[in-house]
């Protein structure tokens, strides 16, 4: 074999066994989802078909009053902004474990908060312009989602504040220690909500996710509804059957 013949070969296997560990690490990785095909199921998220899953239509007509749910009980305290665009959303990360809920006797750590366009809970078949999720973690690991309408009306503090600091790369974290989030700034007056079990709005869509969804919406304006869109337009997965869950709520 001449030698320039075996460079070659040797090239050749080194370029061939290149692409195999190549090819061998892009399957291992999740697959890539996007919200104009949400069939979710079918590449592979196989929860995503799931007979418990989120977001629904609440028809109020059908939701069950209860006089024994819980109020929720916010320790709140500002945080420094960290945020990071995941190219599904504009998403806030917590960063230190001082901000909890009290629910049902049980503490939940807020964990990020990110926002839909429009919202993915409908109240009798209509939607909000937005909606905002507040994903908090016991330390079981059970997930409850604080979920906020989004109505076009009044500037939104929150949501300004992760607009002007949205990274210019995607999956970027960046960090703004100078900029204090506090999620007690902008809590309905009246606390009444719809409360039901379903799952994580995204892949993998894992199940046993406590969603309450405040009655009384906010308010973003017209230029931060259009900012965000211009970010993130239709990041709504669609509503999913009820099946034979209940919706119950707290007057
Ligand atoms: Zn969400």
């Amino acid at each position: 074999m001449n030698i320039l013949f075996r460079l070659l070969l040797t090239a050749f296997i080194a370029l061939t066994i290149g692409s195999c560990k190549k090819t061998i690490t892009v399957t291992k990785e999740a697959a890539h989802w996007e919200y104009e095909n949400p069939n979710w199921q079918d590449i592979g998220y196989k929860q995503c078909g799931g007979n418990s899953q989120s977001p629904i239509n609440v028809e109020t007509a059908k939701v069950l009053t209860s006089g024994g749910l819980s109020g929720i009980e916010f320790d709140y305290a500002p945080f420094p902004l960290k945020i990071v665009d995941n190219g599904h959303t504009i998403q806030v990360n917590a960063s230190n474990q001082e901000s909890s809920i009290l629910y049902n006797n049980t503490k939940y750590n807020f964990v990020q908060l990110h926002f839909h366009h429009a919202s993915e809970h409908k109240i009798n078949n209509s939607a909000s312009q937005m909606e905002l999720h507040c994903v908090h973690r016991d330390n079981a690991g059970n997930l409850l989602v604080l979920a906020y309408m989004i109505d076009e009306g009044a500037e939104n503090e929150l949501l300004e504040q992760a607009l002007s600091h949205v990274p210019d790369e995607v999956n970027k974290e960046r960090d703004f220690p100078s900029v204090q989030i506090d999620l007690a700034s902008f809590q309905p007056a009246n606390q009444a909500y719809y409360t039901y079990f379903g799952s994580l709005t995204t892949p993998p869509c894992s199940a046993s996710v406590q969603f309450i969804i405040f009655k009384e919406h906010i308010q973003a304006s017209r230029d931060q509804i259009e900012d965000f869109a211009s970010h993130h337009h239709n990041n709504a997965r669609p509503v999913q059957p009820l099946n034979n869950r209940i919706i119950l709520e707290k007057l």
